[in-house]
């Protein structure tokens, strides 16, 4: 049987190469290129052409390159007998960590305030508040969440978490369901957004969300920029609700010319790099789910496609 590598706009290279030196008899192919669809029991995808998976009589799971996978839940056409898997990986969450972290150091510390006033050629001091006296919440806080959560404890940060069901990570206090979503929102002063992509959270991040993070809150959003309700955080930030957001992913990547958030001094913009997949790090869990699926063994991290994470 053979591996199918789809990723349109991604150079599969780097796969390629990882795949056949962990595993040198692997049969790879590489689409759109010439490949017998018979053949393909296992394809390593993102973003994928919807509905194709169809025209693969034999495939039996779809692995995502990364630990999102709503690139593939959202195909309406994916066959329900398909299992999905997502990455899970040491070198992912740690990447997701010190990315948060800087982020949350960098508005802690003004930093945005003395690039405009370096620029402006102005020498003006303004008061911080130390790490301690800030609470973070972490909307969705699973692995990569508590990679989050972990170097922000570290810095002497205090960290709250919501998920769906109640957690018990030290030094962190967790909050679960409808009727604790409110009290984890009103103490956050910065909120992280680190949920999966699914038909509860899209457009979660919204003006009334907002309206309910402390005075002077502040947002990052890392997950999906559907969590995203745009105009909402422009209004909250611009009536001074939201003293700013760093955003990291985006309803439209790249986002278009002219849009607000390029020149918002307020708006911190990067370009969907909170933690990039490295092939070499996540090739052997990969190698690992195609060796399990040959033999009949329980795949390894598979997505519960009802709940879409
Ligand atoms: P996980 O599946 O490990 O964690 C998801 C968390 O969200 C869980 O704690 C889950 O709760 C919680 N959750 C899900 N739905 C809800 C809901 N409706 N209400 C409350 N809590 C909810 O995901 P990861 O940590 O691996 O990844 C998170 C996301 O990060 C990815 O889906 C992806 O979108 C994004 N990402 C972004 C990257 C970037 O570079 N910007 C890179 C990699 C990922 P429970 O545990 O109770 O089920």
């Amino acid at each position: 049987m053979s591996l199918l590598i789809v990723s349109p706009g991604k150079d599969p290279k780097a796969w390629v190469e990882a795949l056949k030196n962990q595993h040198p008899g692997l049969n790879i192919y590489v689409y759109p290129e010439d490949h017998d669809k018979e053949e393909v029991d296992f394809a390593l995808t993102w973003n994928h052409p919807r509905g194709i998976f169809q025209n693969y009589p034999n495939i039996k799971v779809v692995a995502s390159m990364g630990a999102g996978v709503d690139h593939i839940t959202s195909d309406p056409e994916l066959p329900e007998n398909i299992k999905i898997t997502k990455v899970v990986d040491d070198r992912l969450a740690e990447d997701m960590g010190t990315f948060v972290l800087t982020l949350v150091l960098a508005h802690q510390r003004n930093l945005l305030h003395y690039r405009e006033s370096q620029i402006n050629e102005k020498w003006e001091p303004v008061p911080y508040t130390r790490n301690n006296d800030v609470k973070v919440g972490i909307l969705g806080i699973g692995n990569l969440g508590q990679s989050v959560s972990k170097c922000l404890l570290k810095n002497g940060f205090q960290v709250i978490g919501f998920s769906k069901h109640k957690k018990d990570f030290e030094n962190v206090d967790s909050y679960a369901g409808e009727d604790e979503f409110d009290e984890f929102l009103e103490q956050s002063d910065i909120l992280v957004n680190m949920l999966p992509l699914t038909s509860e959270t899209e457009k979660i991040l919204d003006l009334e969300l907002f309206e309910k993070l402390p005075k002077g809150a502040y947002v990052i959003n890392v997950a999906r920029g559907e969590h995203l309700v745009e105009q909402d955080l422009l209004a909250k930030v611009d009536d001074g609700h939201l003293s700013g957001a760093a955003l990291d992913v985006f309803w439209e990547e790249p986002i278009r010319d002219e849009h607000p958030f390029w020149k918002h001094p307020k708006i911190r913009v990067t370009p969907h790099i909170a933690s990039v997949t490295h092939p070499n790090s996540v090739v052997p869990q990969i190698i690992e789910n195609y060796e399990r699926l040959q033999e009949e063994e329980e795949l390894k991290n598979v997505v519960e496609r009802d709940r879409g994470y």
